[in-house]
């Protein structure tokens, strides 16, 4: 089947005709046999750091208040999402989801939900760290399984820099607080293409130290964010600098499934070893095995990050709508999912939408 990228999809009014809303089939499956089972739930998209290659100095014009879904709402979805449509992991994110207050009721009111093997669904949180340290233990009680804190540098000034912000050491006591009571933690890392040299082993390093797996991500365009193809530090130079750097890469026997990142055992010269990915969706995309599904911080189902058009299931909670027409919604955006989403493609079109609002 010839791949359609992002840039390229259906219009959406010709592709509903086309298929039409299915409620009562099960599952969120797309045209290309995938079906999606991870769902990604923006809770803000507000934040406190400034990343450059996520927001703008000067912040976002914010989404009003009364766009954003309230918890009531963001349960439901959920709840439709794990009984009825086969998701079995709820990964909270934004923005920066530990600025909304409620994020521990809205974890536990997740993981009282039930899969169809009876288990709760898997409850993780990608977070910049800031303020985690004093929310571990709510979290933790309300049933988090997992947190991915975000860290591209662990050098003071390229981290402030980086976010313009100087709050390195409040992410460290926040990885530090998690790992301490017991929480299994990823790092998440932009490598930047002016820093990467000294950043990667020095992240290599701390992550070791620490028994923490690291993830390199390579910097996406999203979002009219200034994206450069020479911008982006890719695999292979992630790769370069770690060998070149004196650590040792052996491939990873544990089977991928659908993660994005491809994963690498790593040991040190001194002998230190972990466990090292790296989400390429620029240089090495992982489209054809993707799990993702998306809901927007303002109620907006996207089938993609990259996807240049998203369902209103804002308009459909806030109107009366049943289950049976969120279900068929979300059923139908999922069926407009492109089988790549052809970033490094000529003539990719981004969806203006940024990072923060779609949710990481
Ligand atoms: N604020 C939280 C954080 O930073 O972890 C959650 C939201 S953030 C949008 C989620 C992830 O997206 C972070 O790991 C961040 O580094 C990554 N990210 C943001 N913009 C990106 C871009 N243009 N390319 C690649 N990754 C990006
Ligand atoms: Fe905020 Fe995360 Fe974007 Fe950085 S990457 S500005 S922490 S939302």
């Amino acid at each position: 089947m010839t791949p359609t990228p992002a840039a390229e999809q259906e219009d959406g009014e010709a592709m509903s005709t086309m298929i039409g809303p299915r409620p009562n089939h099960r599952g969120l499956p797309d045209r290309f046999g995938r079906v999606a089972t991870d769902l990604r739930v923006s809770v803000t998209d507000r934040c406190n750091l400034r990343c450059t290659y996520c927001m703008p100095a000067q912040g976002m014009d914010w989404l009003p208040r009364r766009d954003l879904l309230t918890d009531a709402e963001i349960i439901r979805v959920i709840g439709i999402g794990v009984k009825r449509l086969g998701i079995t992991k709820v990964r909270f994110t934004g923005g920066e989801p530990l600025l909304r207050p409620s994020l521990e009721h809205l974890v536990s009111a997740t993981v009282d939900f039930r899969c169809a093997d009876d288990k709760p669904p898997v409850a993780a949180l990608t977070t910049n760290g800031i303020g985690l340290d004093k929310r571990v233990a709510g979290l933790v009680n309300a049933g988090l399984d997992q947190v991915n804190v975000s860290l591209d540098t662990v050098d003071p000034e390229r981290f402030t820099t980086i976010s313009r912000r100087n709050r390195l050491s409040q992410v460290v006591t926040g990885i530090d607080t998690a790992l301490a009571a017991g929480l299994p933690v990823k790092i998440n890392a932009v490598p930047q293409i002016h820093s990467y040299h000294s950043d990667v082993p020095q992240l290599l390093n701390f992550c070791l130290d620490r028994g923490l797996e690291l993830r390199f991500i390579e910097f996406m365009p999203i979002g009219a964010n200034g994206w450069r193809r020479d911008a982006t530090v890719s695999a292979d130079d992630i790769l370069g600098v770690v060998q070149d750097s004196g650590f040792i890469l052996t491939e990873d026997t544990k089977p991928r499934g659908s993660t994005p990142a491809q994963c690498w055992r790593v040991r040190s010269a001194d002998g230190r070893t972990g466990r090292v990915g790296i989400i390429a969706s620029v240089t090495r995309p992982f489209c054809e095995h993707c799990s993702r599904t998306r809901l927007t911080a303002d109620g907006q189902i996207r089938n993609c990050l990259f996807a240049i058009r998203e369902a209103d299931l804002r308009s459909v909670l806030r109107s009366g709508g049943s289950d049976d027409e969120i279900v068929a919604v979300w059923q139908g955006e999922m069926l407009r999912k492109s089988a790549q989403h052809g970033v490094d493609a000529e003539g990719f079109a981004d969806s203006g939408r940024r990072m923060s609002a779609i949710g990481g």
